[in-house]
């Protein structure tokens, strides 16, 4: 299905706010069901190389927790209350049959819940291909960039038998160039944001990227072009808010509410590090030579910085947020984790010391993605955004 410009933005929103209500995934089954032999490959966050899922022809599915519309009925007797919500919710859409058509299941390594339940995965679903995904943790070409080739190398055959017939180089660099294509448009609309954040507002943003996990690439490539020509072509009023950076999100996504919260109390959001898989490469893979090589240099040397990467230059430590900052003229920054995310909370303090010794304001709050209640984040951050504007003397 296309998107149109007909309807402005608001089409567009409708129907990437359709795709994100869906947790029975309608739409990627229907592409599935299309074509004999279709297979859907499902992902985690935060970051898998869907061009190589893109290659084999299976559509790569984005999976980020039931969000706050999933009754959890059988997750939490896997897991113990003490840990984040993404893995239950993940675990109900799993035993409730809302993913029972994708054929394979990537987990990348973020940490350790995601690492348990990929185990969990292959017990429950045998019938399932399942990889637990890693990526490298040294930024050498001969050293992490090889164990990262072998990585994708292996990805790339397994998926290859999973169609049964291997992937080729061709298939790979065409996949590549759709993904680069997509990318571009993705950053495109995160500086037009940075630029004028009163045209495209965050939850606006948040469901158009978010589309991007269960469509298509092609047919996401569309819908963003479509949405951000739509966005400059309609006038909205400014609202005399502060411009922060929203970091700390890893996996578990914040409620749709949360993020429209934080516009209503007084604040723009400039830049984030919401659904990273989408943009976590900076600069486009080059589409001639070897594939693999292209995209594990990718990941090593153009790849964001976040709390989701290590980071071996200790004084390059929480550089990239003071970056950022700059980058999108923000005023101050908001740290949004999930709740019992270890490596978000552990990170922290580290990045909030970075903030404090360049000067720049923060507040930090944690969330579960079921979160209901969004006055005392309502109250927070709007009380945040005053104190900015005192503190610039506006
Ligand atoms: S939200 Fe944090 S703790 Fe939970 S699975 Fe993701 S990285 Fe792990």
């Amino acid at each position: 299905m296309a998107t149109s410009l007909n309807g402005g933005t608001s089409g567009i929103v409708a129907r990437a706010q359709a795709l994100f209500d869906d947790l029975s995934f309608t739409a990627a089954r229907q592409w599935k069901a299309a074509e004999p032999n279709r297979k859907v490959v499902g992902y985690m966050p935060i970051y898998v190389p869907r061009e190589i899922i893109h290659a084999a022809g299976f559509l790569p599915l984005g999976i980020v927790g039931g969000g706050d519309q999933l009754e959890v009925i059988h997750g939490d007797a896997y897991y113990q209350s003490y840990i984040c919500r993404i893995p239950r919710s993940t675990i109900e859409l799993g035993v409730s049959g809302r993913i029972d058509f994708v054929d394979g299941m990537l987990f990348p390594s973020i940490c350790d819940v995601i690492r348990n339940l990929s185990g969990m995965w292959k017990l429950m679903f045998p019938n399932v291909y399942v990889r637990y995904f890693d990526v490298p943790q040294n930024y050498r070409d001969e050293i992490g960039g090889n164990y990262y080739i072998n990585e994708l190398a292996e990805l790339r055959r397994d998926l290859g038998e999973l169609r049964g017939k291997p992937i080729t180089d061709e298939e790979l660099s065409r996949s590549i160039a759709l993904y680069n294509e997509n990318r571009r448009l993705v950053h495109e609309l995160y500086s037009f944001r940075a630029e004028r954040p009163w045209l495209v507002p965050a939850a606006e943003v948040y469901l158009v990227i978010r589309a991007g996990l269960v469509l298509p690439v092609e047919q996401h490539t569309e819908m963003l072009r479509d949405y951000i020509a739509a966005a400059r072509a309609e006038e909205r009023p400014k609202r005399d808010n502060c411009r922060v950076v929203v970091t700390g999100v890893f996996c578990e996504q914040p409620p749709l509410n949360l993020i429209k919260s934080l516009e209503l109390s007084g604040c723009y959001v400039v830049d984030d590090d919401l659904l990273l898989v989408t943009r976590w490469l900076t600069a486009d893979v080059p589409t001639e030579g070897d594939p693999l090589r292209n995209l594990a240099l990718a990941f090593l040397h153009h790849s964001e910085s976040t709390s989701a990467k290590y980071e071996p230059d200790q004084k390059e430590k929480g550089q990239y947020l003071v970056r950022a900052v700059e980058r999108t003229r923000a005023e101050g920054v908001i740290f949004a984790s999930p709740s019992f995310c270890d490596p978000a909370l552990l990170d922290r303090p580290m990045l909030q010391h970075v903030l404090k010794d360049a000067g720049i304001p923060y507040i930090a709050f944690k969330y579960a993605e079921n979160s209901g209640q969004m006055q005392p984040i309502r109250e927070q951050a709007g009380t945040f955004a005053d104190s900015i504007k005192l503190w610039s003397g506006a």
